[in-house]
């Protein structure tokens, strides 16, 4: 297997091409041929030693899977090879009750594929058969390569809510990738979707995949406050932030949802625990998707001609380049590496 990774934790300069021989299938196991790698931000984090993380090396990053089955390991049935598979980014024991019940994000033994596990900056990718699915029909591998994270996360979040239709969302991290599918879903389901971003020349492409409305978080946090309150307030709100949690608190309305599921801006939040319990809020954190949350929204996005936005194609060996066009945030969509 070759492609792009590193040997040490580092930053861009840590990457580098890497070829060593392909690794077996074992029970349960399959090996997966990728064409393209998309970029996470987890891909990142995973570079720089995220939380302590001690890897076997080299360590290749690449969370989004998508490809051909190329060999099987035993106890593997329904999958062979030449058979076009997309996989969840995350995967449990395969033993435990919450693994059973289709629920391996709370498997006490959760795996994320390019973070525990060797990813699709590697050409060839093992994965337990488990975690894979058949790739839908009307996508390309190149379309479905820029899908499943992202999409999955966001289907997750906006899950939370038990209805959809008339209730409005509050988007932070809006430009990003997690932030775009949600926009997408949201406005499919008839959600009111308020987009919060930082990045005044990003508002013109929010609204054009669906925003109702865009606000700039450079107002200041009161300001958006106001405004998401003139709106009627939030009754789910995706918080990437972290940082923000407080406010978001603040923006819910009776009864409302926050799903929690990152810290781009800090680990820390003060909250105003009246403001939370006497709106009856719920904070939901949550991690990753299952393999349900895939399957569900890939389906819902075909049915609904929802395309991936895909900003740009480097070849890998372009990865440093690609990396640092991630971490500029110039772009609007998913970045994806060519093997
Ligand atoms: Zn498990």
């Amino acid at each position: 297997m070759k492609g792009y990774g590193f040997y040490k934790y580092g930053g861009i300069e840590a990457m580098q091409e890497i070829e060593i021989p392909d690794p077996e299938a074992g029970e349960g196991e399959i090996l997966v041929k990728v064409k393209y790698a998309s970029i996470n931000r987890l891909d990142l984090l995973v570079r720089s030693g995220y939380h302590g993380l001690k890897l076997e090396m080299p360590h290749f990053p690449g969370t989004d899977v998508v490809g051909e089955v190329i060999n099987t390991g035993k106890n593997v049935n329904g999958i062979g090879k030449g058979d076009l598979v997309v996989a969840n980014t995350l995967f449990g024991c395969g033993k435990c009750s919450r693994c059973s019940s289709g629920h391996e994000s709370l498997c006490p033994d959760w795996k994320v594929i390019g973070l525990h596990t060797n990813g699709s900056y590697a050409n060839i990718v093992k994965v337990p058969a488990s975690a894979v699915l058949p790739t839908p029909s009307g996508y390309s591998i190149e379309e479905l390569s820029a899908m499943p994270l992202s999409l999955s996360v966001s289907w997750r979040a906006i899950s939370l809510a038990s209805e959809q239709r008339g209730k409005t969302l509050v988007v932070r991290g809006a430009s990003g990738n997690v932030g775009i599918y949600s926009i997408m879903l949201a406005r499919a389901m008839e959600m009111n979707v308020i987009a919060l971003t930082r990045n005044p020349d990003k508002a013109a492409l929010l609204e054009s995949i669906g925003a109702d409305r865009v606000i700039l978080t450079t107002e200041g946090e009161d300001a958006v406050i106001k405004e998401v309150k003139e709106a009627g307030g939030a009754d789910l709100i995706i918080e990437v932030s972290g940082s923000t949690l407080g406010y978001s608190v603040r923006m819910a309305k009776e009864g409302g949802i926050i799903a929690l599921f990152g810290t781009i801006g800090g680990t820390e939040s003060a909250v105003n625990i009246p403001s939370l319990y006497l709106k009856s809020t719920t904070i939901a954190g949550m991690h990753n998707a299952d393999k349900s949350d895939l399957s569900k929204a890939l389906t819902f996005a075909k049915e609904n001609g929802i395309k991936p936005k895909i900003a740009k194609v480097f070849p890998i060996s372009d990865v440093k380049e690609a990396q640092a066009a991630f971490e500029s945030s110039k772009y609007f969509g998913k970045i994806l590496l060519r093997h």
